[in-house]
């Protein structure tokens, strides 16, 4: 018999191998994910795991690298894929109160880029993993590990590369990454969004034309007015039109179910366009931003360029915007949405594009990570969300693999998670690693083991 888990010495672990992965510095672009693979590779090799046997390290291009390590089951069951990015995003030194590549334990929270997103929480799906290893669980599918690049910037050294090349590496039926199942705070309600679905980007360009000249002779036809016009109004009609996807529908069916309060009840209405349409006119500030990501293609203004130089009028200008659209919508569909609004006078032309994606909640492993997340907060509440944003699910999705964003933890009220993601001082509690461990562990445990 294996010895049972000492869930402090396992959280201890977890936390000095977060250190060590936060000190190896993978900020993306430009891109360098060698030194925080070589560190997962150090921790394997310790364990006894040997290359190629028991883990493969693949290079994309020179230093872009992802380490993929699996251990074997029957074979009766398809494999559960781990996957966790170790790029981080570029930091403003000068802006944080600790060294952002120190890995500094500070007042029981580990601090440094990457902490959140999301070396914190690969290093609990390692400790999960090497757990599966030394309890000797006879297991009935293969359990990979994915330590992979290129999450922050294109998905081309990473997801996309290792789907397109080393297919076998990764083929899974289901697999986890970063993005929900830890404690999102909203008011007196605990929530607990498992991720299940994620917008698609669609980037585009508007152009606005007009005629050239002398800024000493103004005239109408000025296409900085054109553009601004188009600008102005789509401040105006506040969102492009209402749709219910499959995934809110069921965010809401599923809150409803759980709201104890006559509010419950009337949390159900959300499910109509019409109610949501009224809804988006009242609400302001986060809660707006949010309903509106959930439930519209967003369109989102985020640079103007036109002219050259202050006497001449530019025969065109440009805005970009930063559009995010719902899963089953084309690019298509939001540019003419876009033109319902801004009439014809202006160019769209999409400069890049993903498409969203949306897994089924309809399986048995989401009813266990539903089960395992009650478990740790018998008093919250758990459903599947869309994440406005997107991660490298897409790439995922393209391979077959049905992902869900799960990294199941307990987040203090006063702790700014969504903040904190790309942000300055960024950390995690050693406590939310402490409460998270034991949920990972009889999940996987439970599924990789089990007779699914
Ligand atoms: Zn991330």
């Amino acid at each position: 018999m294996p010895n049972p888990i000492s869930w402090p010495a396992s959280t201890d672990e977890t936390v000095q191998n977060l250190v060590r992965l936060i000190q190896a510095e993978t900020v993306n672009p430009p891109g360098n994910e060698l030194p925080a693979i070589l560190v997962v590779k150090d921790i394997l090799e310790r364990e006894g795991f040997s290359a190629p046997d028991d883990f493969t390290i693949v290079e994309a291009a020179p230093n872009r690298v992802n380490l993929i390590a699996r251990l074997r089951g029957d074979g009766s069951q398809r494999p559960l894929l781990l996957s966790g990015h170790v790029d981080v995003v570029p930091v403003e030194r000068d802006k944080w109160s600790h060294d952002p590549f120190g890995g500094e334990i500070i007042n029981g929270e580990v601090w440094g880029r990457g902490a959140l997103d999301m070396k914190g929480f690969l290093a609990m799906y390692l400790q999960t993993f090497l757990q599966v290893h030394r309890q000797g669980l006879p297991l009935k599918r293969d359990l990979i590990l994915a330590a992979i690049a290129d999450e922050e910037a294109g998905f081309e050294s990473g997801s996309k590369f290792l789907v397109k090349q080393h297919r076998e590496l990764i083929d899974a039926e289901y697999g986890f990454t970063e993005g929900g199942g830890f404690t999102m705070h909203l008011g007196k309600t605990r929530l607990y969004m498992i991720q299940v679905a994620e917008k698609g980007i669609c980037w585009l360009r508007m152009t606005a034309r007009g005629a050239p000249g002398h800024g000493s002779l103004p005239h109408d036809d000025n296409a900085v007015f054109h553009l601004a016009e188009a600008v102005e109004k789509l401040r105006r009609a506040r969102h492009l039109p209402v749709h219910i996807t499959p995934t809110f529908a069921r965010m809401i069916s599923s809150a409803s179910g759980q709201i104890k309060s006559p509010l419950g009840a009337l949390a159900g209405l959300l499910r109509s366009p019409a109610v949501v349409n009224l809804l988006l006119r009242a609400a302001k500030g986060r809660s707006k931003s949010l309903l509106t990501a959930l439930t519209t293609n967003t369109c989102t203004p985020t640079a103007l360029k036109a002219g050259q130089k202050i006497n001449v009028i530019p025969s065109s200008a440009e805005a970009l915007l930063d559009c995010r659209k719902l899963p089953g919508q084309s690019p298509e569909d939001v540019m003419r949405e876009i033109r319902a609004i801004t009439g014809d006078k202006i160019n769209l032309e999409p400069i890049d594009t993903s498409q969203g994606t949306e897994f089924s909640v309809d399986t048995p492993l989401y009813r266990l990570l539903e089960r395992e997340t009650r478990k740790l907060d018998p008093q919250g509440i758990v459903v599947p969300l869309m994440m406005p944003g997107g991660t490298d699910t897409c790439n995922f999705q393209d391979a077959g693999i049905t992902v869900y964003g799960y990294t199941p933890g307990l987040l203090p009220a006063d702790f700014p998670v969504v903040s904190l993601g790309h942000g300055h001082d960024e950390r995690l509690p050693v406590s939310f690693i402490e409460s998270g461990l034991p949920v990972l562990w009889n999940v996987v445990s439970e599924w990789a083991a089990g007779g699914f």
